[in-house]
């Protein structure tokens, strides 16, 4: 038996909104590496096209047609594989065959590649003599595209266990904040409970509010915001911001920022809450408002999501125009692996930190894990609850006894 793919399969499974994707299978050696695509519902302008336009199912009929392409290749050879997907595709962008399926492929061949050698995915990934542990990075409190009206504009509003000496502590950290919230959002009338696509709990109040209740479930916890638990933002504001009129539309609050106010109402948040994390606070072309930012908060991991897109060349213009010091690395909004990997790398030569990320429609998988640990990412953002978020941090807490690994990343 020889340990090159030998099969590719795909079928449709769904997401945790419930929506459809691909799930792939890919043998190599007699071992099945299996992977499932995620999916945005904040999605960058310039991320890969996640589904073309007939769907999962329309992608596995290519995937059926082009598989014996893949079939003969090293599965741990990212680059042969990412680049047998880039010419099955044959746009710039994935948008023929979905990104989705190029992230299910080659995520589903570096696991039968791990699986084969008998080592963890991160060191399939990545060769190193040790490893470090992302910090969770969780939501706890959510609106935007990620919740219904009534939410708060914003989208996210995380925690992070900044003074965990370990990742089982700052797992139960978040767990402790995101249930002190609840209970201190039961007290006002009309919260239902309900959560958002992430698990951030969605209740109907405004921004300000939001980021009072957040801090004072921290606060009643005993912790000091910015010591043993630090808050953090992801602003999503392109998701707010009207291009026609160069505003940015907070219709939940009800008020309108021009893109000075924006970034004035985006470092007051900042200052007030004492933020470690700041996401997207103006859109996604706003490089020089994204430099002014991360000038006046050098502390702060000022970072791209929708800026960046997991691309290496936006990136590298975020790096000359010093437009962030943080990234987000969510591999679909990239495509392949390997194009994901690229992206870290430019991270990594650069000095900007790197976030690994879940989408809000997510998988019961926990292969970002392994990509988080491999790139050297100083935070997971997977959520706090929810059986597809919780599937992450159960396998962080598996992982923190491999020998390699030593403890969790310095933020
Ligand atoms: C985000 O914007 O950081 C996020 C995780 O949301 P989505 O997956 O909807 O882009
Ligand atoms: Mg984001």
């Amino acid at each position: 038996m020889t340990d090159t793919i030998s099969s590719v399969r795909g079928r449709v499974i769904y997401n945790s909104r419930g929506q459809p994707t691909v799930e792939v299978d890919v043998t190599a050696g007699g071992r099945t590496g299996r992977a499932a695509a995620p999916s945005g519902a904040s999605v960058g302008k310039h991320e890969a096209v996640s589904l073309p336009p007939g769907g999962p199912r329309a992608s596995l009929d290519i995937l059926a047609d082009h598989s014996s392409d893949l079939v003969g290749t090293d599965p741990a050879d990212q680059a042969a594989v990412g680049n047998i997907l880039r010419e099955m595709d044959g746009t710039p962008n994935y948008s023929r065959i979905g990104g989705a399926l190029a992230y299910a492929v080659s995520v589903a061949a570096a696991e039968s590649a791990a699986l084969v050698r008998g080592v963890p995915l991160y060191r399939a990934i990545s060769e190193r003599d040790s490893y470090r542990l992302p910090v969770p990075l969780g939501n706890v409190l959510g609106g935007g595209a990620h919740a219904g009206r009534g939410t708060p504009d914003i989208q996210e509003i995380l925690v992070c266990a900044t003074g965990a000496r370990s990742v089982r502590d700052a797992i139960q950290t978040n767990m402790d904040v995101h249930r002190q919230l609840g209970s201190l959002l039961s007290e006002r009338a009309g919260f239902t409970g309900g959560r958002g696509d992430e698990g951030g709990w969605a209740p109907n109040m405004n921004n300000e509010e939001a980021l009072e209740v957040a801090a004072r479930a921290c606060e009643s916890l005993g912790y000091t915001l910015g010591k043993e638990v630090s808050l953090g933002v992801d602003f999503a504001a392109s998701t707010q911001y009207d291009a026609g009129t160069n505003r940015y539309v907070y219709d939940r609050a009800g008020f309108e920022n021009n893109p000075g106010e924006q970034l004035e109402f985006a470092a007051d948040i900042i200052s007030r809450y004492r933020l470690i994390y700041a996401e997207d606070a103006v859109h996604e072309e706003a490089f020089a408002e994204m430099s002014e930012l991360a000038r006046r908060f050098p502390e702060v991991l000022v970072t791209g999501d929708d800026l960046t897109v997991t691309n290496h060349t936006i990136l590298e213009r975020a790096i000359r125009e010093g437009s962030c010091n943080a990234a987000i690395l969510k591999i679909n909004q990239a495509g392949s692996l390997h194009d994901a990997m690229l992206f870290a790398g430019a991270a990594q030569r650069n000095g900007i930190k790197l976030i690994t990320s879940h989408r809000s429609g997510e998988s019961t998988n926990a292969h970002i894990v392994h990509v988080g640990i491999a790139t050297g990412s100083v935070m997971l953002k997977v959520g706090v609850v929810g059986g597809e978020r919780v599937a992450k941090l159960n396998e962080m807490a598996r992982v923190s006894g491999h020998d390699l690994i030593r403890g969790v990343a310095e933020v």
